[in-house]
């Protein structure tokens, strides 16, 4: 059977999807993925160092301004718009198909597709809070400013997104796996599975269908349902609902 029709028989018996998704959502939407050989490429380049090291909380701490030049640079994209794997994914949500999406990425792009249940792992580039008195900014504020973004109580403007170095939300990454343990179809999208906590994730789903989208192989191939080697947008845009 190809494998279009088998995700579409997937999709049509299953009632309590769980969507997981990485970079990959989001390429097809021309935001680049800032750990892809490219985005080193380019951070060694014009910054002289690596992505790890240039989104870090150290980093942030020692060289702040630097720090928000790259932030803004390279992982900003306020004129992204969502690509068909972003509607078909809140569609399914509107049908009470899928009851979660779980994302790596800051770009806020599931929510303008109209998704509402958005567990967002890594933050998000829209929520933005003063570190001294916590109150809340929008992207435009940390856009709009020169260099370094400041509260009008003079402390620094931070941004949600989690650093490395930096906890994940463990009330976010707790309901993340309540959902995962529930749902009888889990869809994994767009990443290559090797960034902490996406393959731990995985081990807690009990359900029927496992199914990996995405351009290259990973790791967990063998353990699931079904896997499809294809970009993610142009794969969902065919299954019909
Ligand atoms: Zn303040």
């Amino acid at each position: 059977m190809n494998k279009i029709k088998q995700l579409q028989e997937i999709i049509n018996s299953s009632n309590n999807i769980v969507f997981f998704g990485g970079a990959g959502v989001s390429t097809e939407s021309g935001i680049p993925d800032f750990r892809s050989e490219s985005g080193i490429f380019k951070s060694l380049e014009k910054y002289g160092d690596t992505p790890e090291r240039l989104v870090s909380h150290s980093y942030y701490l020692e060289h702040t301004e630097e720090f928000f030049k790259y932030y803004k640079d390279c992982l900003i994209f306020p004129d992204a718009k969502p690509n068909p794997a972003h509607y078909a994914l809140a569609r399914l949500e509107k049908e009470s198909k899928l009851k979660a999406i779980i994302t790596q990425n800051i770009d806020g792009l599931h929510q303008k597709a109209g998704s509402k249940h958005v567990l967002e792992l890594h933050g998000s580039v829209y929520r933005n809070y003063c570190e001294i008195c916590k109150k809340y900014y929008d992207l435009n504020s940390v856009l709009e400013s020169n260099s370094i973004p400041h509260c009008s109580c003079g402390g620094i403007i931070k941004p949600a997104v989690v650093l490395y170095e930096e906890s994940l939300d463990m009330n976010i990454l707790n309901k993340s796996i309540e959902y995962i343990q529930k749902a009888d179809t889990l869809i994994i999208g767009g990443t290559s599975l090797v960034v902490y906590p996406a393959a731990g994730l995985i081990n807690y789903f009990n359900g029927k269908n496992l199914v990996l989208i995405n351009k290259s192989k990973t790791d967990y191939d063998q353990l699931a349902t079904l896997v499809i080697n294809e970009a993610i947008g142009e794969t969902l845009d065919k299954i019909k609902f």
